[in-house]
């Protein structure tokens, strides 16, 4: 097997697909890994270290994907790099189908295998390749959430740990699951008083079990929200309904409860945000005010840590590459049921039901 390591060419990505110890332990098993020149330098990786590995250094991405059987990326492929996608073979990224058609019907068209990080499950039913970016996520939106409370930024100019002698910020998180659970921890950690919303009490059981004394579970209803609301200094949005729009938990006129120069981080906004004043930002210009309450509504928030972020993903994608190598993914998808969730598009023909749903196509 040739594998391709193209760099990511989409604004703002930082990220590359695969570490020198991916490079290390393919190469190992027998396969050719090619890597295009400087695709590891946004998360600090140089051509030399991947050569060391193993790695085939390749000057352009036509190159690559001209090569490869496989090709491994991070983010789904762009108009440039359409034409190069070809029947027989597969393309293991990210692609996030349903929110794209014009990038479906490319795909379909070119006759590649795409299997997407997204929609392959666990043994447990989770999502495993999109958990690790939650994380990331989770834990950086208390850390963005900080620096947007400083008054320079128009915060309301609040240390989250506080100091002796002066209480700490008070940070509400809407939705415990895997965004919520990670930003409540390092909320904690700081030493700020945190609530976590959620509708699912067994999730509330399990965080009240794990969670230090400064987190408090508390049921989502309409009462519970305004209340907390009209408390916090730095909101975190992280709920999730599988598959649908997120719903929208903090209506406009429930700014005017909250304390001017207070901060809703809503990371949601991926699925439309559970704010109804919220707006997809970027890194770039991260930030606006609402009736002066500060948004920041970051949609691909893990691309500014891209080194964390970079690490974190190939941690759970090299796996199941080394898996495709050693027994070719059509064998994979037949024992691994979880795994054949991934294979969205085949030779022309959509296969995963979710998408053809969204486009009216035969699946
Ligand atoms: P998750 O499924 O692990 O957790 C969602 C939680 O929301 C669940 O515990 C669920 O019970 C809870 N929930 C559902 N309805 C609720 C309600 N009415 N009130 C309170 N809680 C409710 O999902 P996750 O992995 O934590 O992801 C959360 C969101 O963050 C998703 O939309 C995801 O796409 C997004 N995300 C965004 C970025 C970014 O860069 N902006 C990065 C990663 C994830």
């Amino acid at each position: 097997t040739t594998i391709g390591v193209p760099r990511e060419i989409k604004a703002d990505e930082y990220r590359v697909a695969m570490l020198p110890v991916g490079v290390e332990e393919l190469t190992h098993a027998g396969a050719r890994v090619l890597v295009e020149t400087g695709a590891g330098l946004g998360s600090g990786l140089t051509d030399d270290q991947y050569a060391e590995a193993g790695a085939e250094i390749v000057e352009t991405a036509q190159e690559v994907w001209a090569q490869a059987d496989l090709v491994v990326k991070v983010k789904e492929p762009q108009p440039l790099e359409w034409p190069w996608m070809r029947p027989g073979q597969t393309l293991f990224t990210y692609f996030h189908f349903a929110a794209d058609e014009t990038l479906t019907r490319a795909v379909i068209d070119s006759g590649v295998t795409a299997i997407a990080y997204e929609t392959i499950r666990d043994a447990k039913g989770a999502l495993p390749l999109l958990t690790p970016m939650s994380e990331v996520a989770g834990r950086m939106s208390i850390q963005e959430g900080a620096k947007f409370l400083e008054k320079p930024t128009q915060g309301r100019g609040i240390l989250l740990a506080g100091v002796p002698g002066v209480a700490p910020a008070e940070v509400v998180i809407l939705g415990g699951g895997v965004v919520g659970s990670n930003a409540a921890k390092v909320a904690a950690g700081l030493g700020a008083n945190v609530r976590i919303l959620d509708v699912n009490l067994d999730r509330l059981r399990y965080l009240d079990d794990i969670m230090p004394p400064n987190v408090t579970t508390l049921y989502s209803d309409r009462h519970t929200i305004r209340e907390s609301l009209q408390r916090a200094d730095l909101v975190i949005g992280a709920v999730l309904i599988t598959g649908a729009r997120a719903p929208r938990l903090v209506r406009r006129q429930d700014l005017a409860l909250m304390n001017t120069g207070a901060v809703i981080v809503d990371v949601a906004i991926d699925q439309g945000g559970c704010v109804e004043t919220a707006r997809p930002t970027t890194h770039k210009d991260p930030t606006f005010a609402v009736d002066g309450i500060i948004h920041y509504c970051v949609t691909n928030m893990p691309g500014a840590v891209g080194r964390t972020s970079t690490y974190a993903l190939c941690n759970v994608t090299l796996p199941y590459v080394a898996r495709m190598v050693r027994e070719g993914w059509r064998a994979l998808a037949t024992r691994d049921p979880g795994f054949a969730e991934g294979v969205n598009i085949h030779a022309g023909r959509v296969t995963n039901q979710a998408v053809a749903n969204t486009f009216h196509l035969e699946c």
